[in-house]
């Protein structure tokens, strides 16, 4: 699932190319993408793009008279990015057809923005909404760790007493860390995805909040420098230079053992056992059933929550 880097990453190209531009013509080819019907599609047509912003892990396109454009991109939504030339290119009749790229196709004078989604699920949603009021219904609530201070960090880790894995992850808690970064912070701060919050150290909470500012900054750095000038075609939630994320049985870059995971439902978390667990290595099953009962709502179900109007 694209998270806080990659989000900002496609924000940051996105400015490049449509900020102050005119949609003219959106192509939707998924009827399971548009969960909206009012006001309708067609009315954001003619719009200038006027700002961009990212909500948790939404990106959202700001229009001309308060409309927005709120793209949830869940685990294989992905952007793209064609030049006018190229678009033109191909010709008016690529054009007609929106399936031919995918979910949905966004038209400006400077080239086209699509969207395409892997796999057979449709879990991705484009909500077209009027005002700033209905847009801030879809934040889910969490905490801007870049806007927050150590203490304010420290108060809603430990709001609720869930394990680390969970709180970092749930959107109404933090904002926009998902299952592949908060792997790769509790890597780095060297403590355990199943450390109940609330009984970590001010010291450790200290320790989570430089490395959870430091790695998402890393990763940000990292992102941006890959895209360079180009539009951030290689979103993926596995990287060669994570430490941990997705490297299950490979050497732990910082003390070389192996790398080990937890399986819950669909999700899996890796962890070093040297690094993160005083040298333990966690039951799978035990420790299943202790994260799966951590989460009373599926995380996709925790991704669609949205504030009572
Ligand atoms: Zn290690």
């Amino acid at each position: 699932m694209p998270e806080f880097p990659d989000i900002v990453v496609y924000l940051e190209a996105l400015e490049q190319r449509v900020l102050h531009q005119t949609l003219q013509r959106v192509q939707i080819a998924s009827p399971f993408l548009l969960r909206t019907a009012v006001p309708p599609i067609t009315s954001a047509e003619g719009k200038e793009v006027i700002e961009l912003r990212r909500l948790g892990k939404r990106i959202c396109i700001g229009l001309e008279d308060d409309q927005w454009l709120v793209l949830h991109l869940m685990i294989a939504g992905r952007l793209h990015w064609k030049e006018a030339a190229k678009v033109a290119a191909r010709g008016s009749r690529v054009q007609a057809k929106a399936s031919k790229f995918g979910l949905a196709a966004f038209h400006f004078k400077s080239g086209m923005l699509s969207l395409t989604e892997a796999g057979t699920q449709r879990r991705a949603s484009l909500h077209l909404v009027q005002s700033e009021n209905e847009l801030q219904r879809f934040d889910p609530g969490g905490l801007e760790v870049f806007e927050a201070d150590p203490q304010g960090f420290g108060e809603r880790l430990q709001s609720a007493n869930h394990t680390l894995k969970r709180a970092l992850t749930d959107p109404r808690l933090f904002s926009g860390i998902g299952n592949a970064y908060s792997d790769e912070v509790l890597w780095h701060a060297q403590l355990s995805p199943i450390a109940l919050t609330q009984k970590l150290s001010a010291a450790e909470i200290k320790r989570l909040f430089n490395s959870t500012r430091e790695t998402l900054t890393r990763w940000t750095d990292l992102l941006r420098a890959e895209a360079g000038a180009g539009f951030p075609e290689k979103v993926t939630a596995f990287r060669p230079e994570m430490a941990v994320h997705g490297k299950y049985g490979e050497a732990c870059p910082r003390c070389g053992n192996k790398v080990q995971r937890i399986r819950y439902a669909a999700n899996e978390t890796n962890y070093c056992p040297t690094c993160q667990t005083a040298g333990k290595l966690l039951a799978d099953r035990a420790l299943s059933r202790l994260l799966r009962a951590d989460w009373p709502r599926t995380a996709e179900e925790l991704e669609g929550v949205k504030r009572d109007p």
